[in-house]
């Protein structure tokens, strides 16, 4: 699975979408580090601190699944499904006479054995809306299966569970727009992980259980499904109404179990001699191929880079409305949320081809060898994580690749600020608590670790042979280890145990002394050792002389250890962790000087970006200059956006000698980030400067608000409107019927700066129709507007801004439309701003949560 939130490039846009927006809109008057700090809060939110009350074994194995066989169809009025299930079991290995099943919510109206006739038995069970317990005829032993027939409807939408367990988000099994009446259109799917398969099929929902399914859906006629596996027939029946069955002939787990039903379009593509389609709504069609057609390239790369081809017997990816993830690795078939689709401009500023990449890779790990327990979720996780870097190593440039998995060490260092836990955590509340950033992120650059600690020929052989070793089974950690161990001949305790079994990650600092003769290096591992391992880290020193590159190979195993390497003249730079691959904080002071021969010369992306990020704080306003002139030169185009990002500290003489390169920037460079990071800087640093103020701008800007990217064009629409007010109005009306995403963001926020009298319908139209985050943008637009209106009756409009306000659901939001308001007090005057300052008062007034007011600054 992959939450939105844990995916790396999108993330500030999602969280912060409108704060960003409003930030660049505006004077920035909320600091970025307010907006990071909120964001930590809001993570800690949806990832709760684990206590060391729980101790979660795996799940004892009584009674094994070996085939599910269901037959459903739906009540698309009452939300329920109508089900049959014939399900084959077996004792796991003592006798039994009776078997507990998950069934959550259901009503049950018939359980029986099935004999061998086709005669069924009624059985007895009691069931509490969770777990149903049935008395078997007699006991069975281990070698003795037995088939239970079970006819039942499931209600996910009204389980009866106890109060205090959040289903909502946990149903399985979702219709939306069930009725018809809403402007979407009518689907069904589910959404198994962790444990909610059983909201809508009886079965052993673990995910150390594994059988092979079938399903017949039956839908009317106008309906497409799709499930694991093969579809083996489709029957059309005398009601106007189909069956479909799907078959999956290998064993996978319950949470992987999946079904969907409703229009869609679907493009047929092959990886090999397999089925390879992509599911979208019929006016999506012409998009597929763009958002999905690396799907077999990937099926190839992988199965290649493993030595162990794709195992299932199709790969489908459907996108679904309203899903309650990013997406899911279902065998076979993949869901996504309907962010994943996109025209061909929004393509260009998120193609997505990272979750596509992640699911993917899941159907080795996860799907294939799947965690025995959710403690062992980083086995899945991890791996998919890992596997979006391996495609981006594959097929893109070594920068490319390194940026990206510097995104992951950066955000696990981030979540490490407020929680470290043991990577595989066996004490958590709740499963979902571990779809976090340890899970996935540092899970990702543990593997990258190991695959550095043994080399990449053991790495991959080790992963062909825990493939076929555990080949379609539940496995613990340790099988991952013994499977490294076996291949490389090496005893890998000491890393798994550091790495895996321990929380936290080390804390190193590193101190040089450099002469004629030799280096010096005193380094110290910082990291508390009552929490965290003290950690063996095997790594490569870099030293640089003359243009010469010295490599070494050393070992950390203590708290603090000094280093000496002889030279044949004084180095000019030192590099510690060379290749980049350590799971650490490191603080290793060095000079301007050396920093900008680390800019300049060293190779890595890794190099570049540190020695960037350290001059940009240096004292001297020179190194400053020099290192944001090297960046802005520099051939990746992350290297060029974090130097535009500190282009307004450069001395005021070399901003100008660089117009010109930001001008090019705008006009050729192949990346929007940097497009967009330039024009910003353009705006920012000269048009609100009268001194500096270019009109040649306005003809770039006008140009660029045509770019492809939507983060571009609105980018210069907005610079535009400093400039050039009535020119940027006259393009944000064109552009007002087809422009997404932040075209149509910067188109709005022209509009209500304009403030011409006649847009007063489109302002109030687009306030009302908001959604969400986009509340927050459409209230700023509308408090501009009518501030500056003679005639029109603000009484109304400031109403509905207090009744949409106060009825934001999250408190950050909230937060964020009250600081948009005081924000805007002081500019304006008379009965308006007093109208304007009721409304403040009456929000702040029903306030129940302290952090909006904390963050404001307000006692009450
Ligand atoms: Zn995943």
């Amino acid at each position: 699975m992959i939450e939105i939130y844990l995916r790396k490039i999108p993330m500030k846009k999602i969280a912060l979408l409108s704060i960003i927006a409003i930030t660049l809109s505006a004077c920035s008057v909320i600091q970025k580090n307010t907006s990071d700090v909120i964001l930590e809060e809001v993570l800690v939110e949806s990832t709760q601190i684990a206590q060391r009350e729980y101790y979660h074994e795996s799940p004892k194995r009584v009674n094994d699944l070996i085939h599910t066989k269901l037959d459903v169809a739906f009540d698309w009025n009452k939300k329920h499904l109508l089900g049959t299930a014939y399900l084959d079991l077996k004792p796991y290995f003592e006798p039994q006479n009776s078997v507990t099943l998950d069934a959550k919510g259901f009503d049950i109206h018939q359980i029986a054995l099935v004999k061998k006739d086709g005669a069924k038995i009624d059985l007895k069970y009691t069931y509490d809306q969770k777990q149903i317990v049935i008395q078997l005829d007699r006991e069975y032993s281990r070698k003795e299966a037995y088939t239970l027939f079970i006819n039942y409807t499931a209600k996910p939408d009204d389980l009866t569970l106890e109060a205090g367990e959040a289903i909502s988000d946990a149903k399985g099994l979702y219709f939306i727009n069930p009725h018809g009446e809403e402007e979407k259109p009518m689907q069904i799917w589910t959404q198994g992980e962790t444990e909610s398969s059983s909201c809508w099929f009886p079965c052993i929902d673990k995910p150390n259980e594994r059988c092979t399914q079938e399903i017949a859906i039956t839908v009317q006629e106008k309906y497409s499904t799709l499930s694991n596996g093969l579809m083996i027939k489709s029957t059309a029946n005398t009601d106007g109404t189909r069956t479909d069955i799907w078959k999956q002939e290998l064993e996978h787990a319950p949470y992987l179990f999946m079904m969907a039903v409703g229009e869609f379009s679907i493009t047929k593509d092959t990886w090999r001699n397999l089925d390879v389609n992509y599911y979208v709504e019929p006016e999506q069609e012409k998009h597929a191929q763009r958002i999905f057609g690396k799907t077999p390239e990937m099926m190839e790369f992988y199965s290649n880079l493993l030595g162990f081809d794709y195992p299932w017997d199709k790969y489908s990816q459907i996108i679904v409305r309203d899903y309650v993830s990013g997406a899911m690795e279902n065998t076979s078939a993949v869901i996504h949320g309907e962010f994943v689709y996109s025209d061909e401009r929004e393509f260009i500023d998120d193609p997505n081809e990272m979750i596509i990449a992640h699911e993917l890779f899941h159907h080795w790990f996860g799907d294939w060898v799947t965690c025995e327990s959710w403690p062992n979720l980083p086995l899945n996780e991890g791996f998919a994580t890992y596997g979006e870097y391996l495609w981006m190593e594959g097929k893109y440039s070594p920068d490319e690749a390194a940026y990206y998995i510097h995104q992951d060490l950066i955000q696990y260092l981030n979540e490490s600020r407020r929680k470290q836990e043991d990577l595989i955590r066996f004490d958590n509340a709740n499963p979902i608590h571990m779809f976090d950033s340890h899970s996935y992120a540092k899970g990702g650059r543990i593997l990258h670790m190991l695959r550095y600690a043994i080399g990449d020929d053991a790495f991959f052989t080790g992963l062909k042979y825990y493939l076929t070793e555990y080949a379609n089974q539940a496995v613990e950690v340790h099988q991952l280890r013994l499977a490294m161990e076996h291949i490389s001949g090496q005893d890998l305790n000491w890393f798994f145990n550091q790495w895996f079994l321990a929380s936290g990650h080390a804390l190193i600092s590193v101190d040089q002394q450099i002469n004629d003769t030799n280096v010096r290096l005193t380094i110290s591992q910082n990291q508390s050792l009552e929490t965290t391992p003290l950690y063996k880290l095997p790594l490569a020193i870099d030293i640089y002389i003359n243009g010469e590159v010295q490599k070494h190979t050393i070992e950390l195993t203590k708290q603090q250890e000094v280093f000496e390497f002889q030279t044949t003249s004084q180095a000019d730079l030192i590099v510690f962790d060379a290749d980049h691959y350590l799971l650490a904080d490191i603080s290793f002071e060095k000079t301007d000087q050396q920093w900008l021969y680390q800019l300049e010369n060293a190779p890595h992306y890794y190099d570049r970006m540190e020695a960037l990020d350290s001059l940009v704080t240096s004292e001297n306003f020179v190194s400053i200059s020099r290192a944001v002139k090297i960046g802005l030169n520099d051939t990746f185009w992350a290297i060029n956006t974090q130097a535009l990002e500190h282009f307004k500290d450069v001395d005021t003489r070399t901003q100008g000698t660089l117009e010109g390169h930001l001008i090019n920037m705008v006009k050729s460079h192949p990346k929007s980030d940097v497009r967009a990071a330039a024009i910003n800087n353009l705006s920012l640093v000269f048009d609100q400067n009268e001194n500096m103020a270019s009109r040649s701008h306005i003809d770039l800007y006008a140009s660029a608000s045509a770019d492809p990217s939507y983060i571009v064009a609105g980018d210069a629409l907005r610079a535009l409107s400093i400039l050039e007010l009535d020119a940027a109005y006259l393009i944000a009306r064109k552009e007002l019927k087809s422009a997404k995403k932040e075209l149509r963001a910067a188109v709005f926020y022209v509009i209500a700066k304009k403030a011409d009298p006649r847009d007063a319908k489109l302002i109030k139209d687009e306030f009302d129709q908001a959604q969400g985050f986009d509340i927050l943008d459409a209230t700023n637009n509308l408090l501009q507007f009518l501030q500056k209106q003679q005639a029109v009756d603000y009484r109304e409009p400031l109403n509905d801004i207090y009744t949409r306000c106060s009825n934001l659901d999250l408190w950050y939001q909230r937060y964020y439309a009250l600081e948009m308001i005081n924000r805007q007090l002081p500019s304006i005057s008379g009965e308006f701003r007093d109208a304007l300052q009721v409304v403040f008062k009456k929000l702040i007034a029903q306030e129940k949560d302290p952090r909006v007011l904390r963050y404001l600054g307000i006692q009450k």
